[in-house]
């Protein structure tokens, strides 16, 4: 079987979250089951520096208003087929944003131009020799290539659509659907259209043959308007079409064993290394060593995050004996707000804005808990991470969070962190004081730390899983193999 991913991201060439994770290592286990797997994804300036000759499949004299050229290359592990438009992704910096946080005004073209190739190499017209048997899209940016391959007619490859974040959903003004070469019959409600705009994640929910989100809890709660923000009714629409299925760790990227970014390894049960990363990050962060646990948050700061919650935590988080080391970025008025901490709290709180994949590794390594106070989570991976690391995880009980971790309190034969509802400062603040009780009691602190540790996190079955799905609409739709 041959699957084309398309996306905007992918680890670790371009990553700005969970989803370039997600697109390197669900094509690597897909591979490893025998799945013929190549990743279509943008050639952004800088992000391809060290990969080596490429070779030229497919030509294009004008992809949305300049030339353009398909590259093919092995790298990491994975068959990457490289959009080369310079007009379109030449630029430095953020894959979806100018320097001044604002999105590069030519997204629709972007990203257009992605799925229009995409739907182009799917079908084999560009590269004869190769011809998928399902296209699997992941998020807004690759939300047209369903569109795109339905306009191919019947023979075109089946598509699949994953939701990582229902909350991008790639609008545009109406207008826009005349240079993306768009079905005018298709910009209705029942289409690609989202009150008057152009629906880009809209498109990808109405005309794939299936649709899949990253987690089952995640799958049940964006059929209500307070997590599917206006996409509700396409989602209720699709009815059984609409899956969750979990996402996994790659872990040989994340490993305590053999993670060549950390400093001391580990594995489970001992873990006395764990000590040395900590001493590091206390140096790192300027924080002073004390009785209770160092806790660490790696995230986008956003709304969704939920950290406002977590700042407001702070002086009582302190007052019993808490320790906070965050690495983030993004929202001004939240980065100061940890800035502000930092120099309020210089022993007991650290705090290192911008993004930082080493120390990202590090902070999982060294620290005792990850907290992820999100108001919703599609899936959540750094909690993963935490398990893997034995790095405990406090989390709000949403989306993958819930589906991932197990609250040691309620349940003490079984739990391998912290969970709180709703989510409120209060609630949060419970579940950081019941932590640092844990941490006291330093036998059921470890015995907690072991379950997480052992906890299955690989992609195999959710890799079953999809593939199961490809053959399944591969059949529906009558493709040959
Ligand atoms: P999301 O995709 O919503 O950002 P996830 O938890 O799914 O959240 O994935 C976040 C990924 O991005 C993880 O691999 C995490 O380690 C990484 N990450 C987030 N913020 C930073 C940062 N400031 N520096 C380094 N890595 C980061």
């Amino acid at each position: 079987m041959r699957v084309l991913f398309c996306a905007a991201e992918c680890a670790p060439f371009v990553k700005t979250g969970g989803l370039g994770d997600v697109v390197a290592a669900l094509p690597r286990s897909l591979l490893a089951q025998g799945v013929g797997v190549r990743v279509l994804m943008p050639k952004y300036r800088d992000a391809f520096a060290e990969i080596g000759a490429t070779e030229t499949v497919a030509r294009f004299d004008a992809l949305m208003g300049g030339p353009a050229t398909v590259q093919a290359v092995r790298a990491d592990g994975l068959e990457l087929l490289l959009l080369d438009a310079p007009h379109l992704f030449d630029r430095p910096g953020n894959p979806y944003v100018q320097a001044d946080g604002s999105d590069w005004p030519d997204n629709h073209l972007r990203f257009g131009a992605l799925a229009h190739v995409a739907a182009a190499v799917a079908t084999g017209t560009l590269d004869g020799d190769w011809r998928a048997d399902a296209v699997h899209a992941h998020d807004w940016h690759a939300g047209l290539v369903p569109l795109y391959l339905s306009m191919q007619g019947a023979g075109a490859p089946p598509s699949m659509m994953t939701i990582h974040n229902i909350m991008y959903q790639g609008l545009f003004p109406g207008e826009v659907r005349a240079e993306l070469g768009l079905p005018e019959q298709g910009f209705t409600p029942d289409g690609y259209e989202f009150h008057g705009q152009v629906g880009f994640l809209k498109a990808g929910l109405m005309y794939a043959n299936k649709v899949s989100t990253v987690s089952p809890t995640y799958a049940e709660e964006i059929k209500t308007a307070a997590f599917g923000l206006g996409l509700e009714g396409v989602i209720n629409h699709r009815g059984g079409d609409v899956v969750g299925i979990l996402n996994g760790i790659d872990q040989e990227v994340w490993g305590p064993a053999t993670d060549p970014l950390i400093n001391s390894h580990y594995k489970a049960p001992n873990v006395k290394a764990r000590a040395a990363n900590r001493r590091q990050l206390n140096t790192r962060f300027g924080l002073t060593p004390g009785d209770g646990p160092l806790m660490c948050v790696v995230s986008r700061l956003t709304e969704q995050k939920g950290l406002d919650l977590l700042l407001n935590a702070l002086p009582d988080f302190i007052k019993a004996g808490g320790k906070l080391a965050l690495l983030g970025s993004g929202d001004r008025v939240m980065q100061q707000g940890f800035e502000d901490a930092a120099l309020a709290y210089p022993s007991d709180v650290g705090t290192v804005i911008g993004y930082d994949e080493a120390l990202a590794h590090q902070l999982q390594a060294g620290s005792d808990a990850i907290i992820v106070p999100s108001r919703f989570e599609p899936c959540g991976l750094t909690q993963m991470y935490g398990l893997r690391y034995g790095c405990l995880p406090i989390v709000a009980h949403t989306g993958g969070l819930a589906d991932t971790v197990t609250d040691c309190d309620t349940d003490p034969n079984h739990g391998t962190g912290f969970v709180f509802t709703p989510v409120t400062q209060a609630a949060l603040s419970d579940a950081l004081m019941r932590a640092i009780a844990c941490f006291a009691d330093a036998p059921r602190w470890r015995g907690v730390m072991r379950r997480a540790m052992k906890q299955d996190l690989s992609w195999d079955a959710s890799a079953a899983t999809y593939i199961d799905i490809y053959g399944a609409i591969r059949a529906d739709t009558g493709v040959a193999a």
